[in-house]
């Protein structure tokens, strides 16, 4: 097994060896790549604007909008439109400034001296990797930072969405890096000295320890690093509490702890989730969402994701990246040792020479952009099909647990989704493309339609049952 991945892995690079001889004007590429990318986003925002122009919601959708609130949803994604539009050119202009100007050779060079401070030399090339790494982070992140204060204080502000205060919008950043930190260094010199140890046939190693990161910040996240920024108290008894225990019981679901999230401290979008160990789960509600609807409708969120759970959705998605990483690591010995590569970066050629792993690493992954593009896309095209599959298996509970009561989760789940995004002023006419571009989940309309199609088929099979019966 070893043996055949090995050979193929070999063959792989021998037909890239390319990358390693022929001086490429690489940068000149990846200007081209990522402008490419940045006019295409900014083409699918020019095929949605016109939609915000609509003064009617689509036919399902126009008895649940008010007219007030459909003007408001209108008006603040016309807003956010704009905003994406500008921020994106902005952004894209920035780093094509740095990628022009060399950041990633004088972030290298700076990680340098930093060590050279703290009396290492360039023999510590992890050390030096490190340093570089939060150089290139810090110095490239600089640029989008008042943006994403006028998101907050201006945009969201001005469409009533904003709950943060400017003091929590500094510490919630300062947190983020210094856990950034706290994270990033072990697991950046861990990766570095995976490269280090297993030579050229680091593919498996790499895989390994990359699954089992993963799965750690399944634990680590909801338990150490959210409660940093959220605070998150035992749902309290009461009718929604039984509900959703009744439920989780009923389907097996191993339910160990049932929590309410203070989402509404700094926005008043809503939601809900469970994470967990496959005997050992948690459920986390919203604090919005459990305000803004009925329990039986929150309960038939929750049999929505109930559904990603029986289906175990998160697993093959964790199975997709996988695949994905594979392909990514299994092609990248080629980037590995190949000094024109850093020289078409501004790299000087003593550094080229014995290319830095982490550097390497980057400008790679810098390449991949236009394939990862179209690789998010069908990534969306997969978790869409599941957030149907979960939507249908809301309706089916009814025959599934042979329960009467349960014969209305399809309206109630409806009901919730409309609540959800008249709450949240989500936009309700999408382009198609830009659908499957962007999002995750299949439009409103798109979802309720589905419901009435689950609904009458779950009717049919009911009578279908009961005909049997007599
Ligand atoms: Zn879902």
């Amino acid at each position: 097994m070893m043996g055949y991945l090995n050979m193929g892995l070999d063959a792989l690079q021998t037909r890239l060896a390319w990358v390693a001889t022929d001086s490429i004007d690489w940068k000149f590429y990846l200007q081209v790549c990522s402008w490419s990318v940045c006019l295409f986003e900014s083409y699918l925002l020019l095929r949605q604007f016109p939609l915000y122009s609509k003064t009617e919601p689509p036919p399902v959708l126009a008895e649940h909008f008010k007219p007030e609130t459909f003007k408001k949803s209108q008006a603040y994604g016309k807003d956010k439109a704009k905003f994406s539009l500008v921020s994106g050119l902005y952004k894209q202009v920035i780093d094509s400034l740095f990628l022009h100007y060399g950041l990633m050779a004088w972030s290298w060079r700076i990680g340098g001296k930093i060590i050279a401070k703290l009396g290492y030399g360039p023999e510590y090339e992890i050390l030096q990797s490190i340093a570089f790494a939060f150089t290139l982070f810090f110095v490239s992140s600089l640029p989008s930072l008042p943006l994403s204060f006028y998101q907050n204080f201006v945009l969201e502000e001005k469409h009533g969405f904003n709950k943060m205060t400017p003091s929590l919008f500094v510490t919630d950043l300062l947190k983020g890096w210094g856990i950034g930190f706290a994270i990033g260094a072990p697991f950046l010199a861990m990766f570095l000295y995976i490269f280090k140890w297993a030579g050229n046939r680091f593919v498996p190693w790499l895989m390994a320890f990359l699954l089992i990161f993963q799965l750690s910040m399944v634990i680590l996240y909801p338990t150490v690093i959210q409660p940093l920024f959220n605070k998150l108290s035992p749902l309290s008894e009461g009718e929604l509490r039984s509900r959703i225990e009744a439920l989780a019981t009923r389907l097996e679901f191993p339910l160990k702890h049932l929590y309410e999230i203070d989402g509404s401290k700094r926005s008043s979008h809503s939601n809900a989730y469970f994470f967990g160990l496959p005997w050992s789960k948690h459920i986390v509600i919203f604090d919005t969402l459990i305000k803004q609807s009925k329990p039986e409708e929150v309960e038939a969120v929750l049999a929505h994701e109930l559904g990603h759970w029986f289906f175990a959705h998160p697993t093959k998605l964790l199975l997709l990246s996988q695949i994905h990483i594979f392909t990514i690591l299994a092609l990248f010995p080629a980037f590995l040792n190949a000094p024109p590569l850093l020289r078409a970066f501004d790299f000087p050629p003593s550094v080229a020479a014995k290319p830095p792993t982490i550097v390497a690493f980057l400008l790679y992954q810098m390449l991949l952009t236009p394939l990862e593009a179209i690789v998010g896309i069908l990534m969306n095209a997969v978790s869409r099909k599941f957030e149907y599959e979960a939507d249908r298996f809301a309706c089916e509970l009814q025959t599934r647990l042979k329960d009467e009561r349960m014969e209305d989760m399809g309206d109630r789940l409806g009901r919730a989704l409309v609540t959800l995004h008249v709450e949240n002023l989500s936009t309700v006419w999408v382009d198609w493309l830009y659908s499957a571009y962007h999002h995750s989940h299949p439009t409103l309309t798109e979802r309720l339609r589905a419901l009435d199609g689950y609904k009458s088929a779950a009717a049919k099979a009911k009578d279908v049952a009961e005909k049997k019966e007599l």
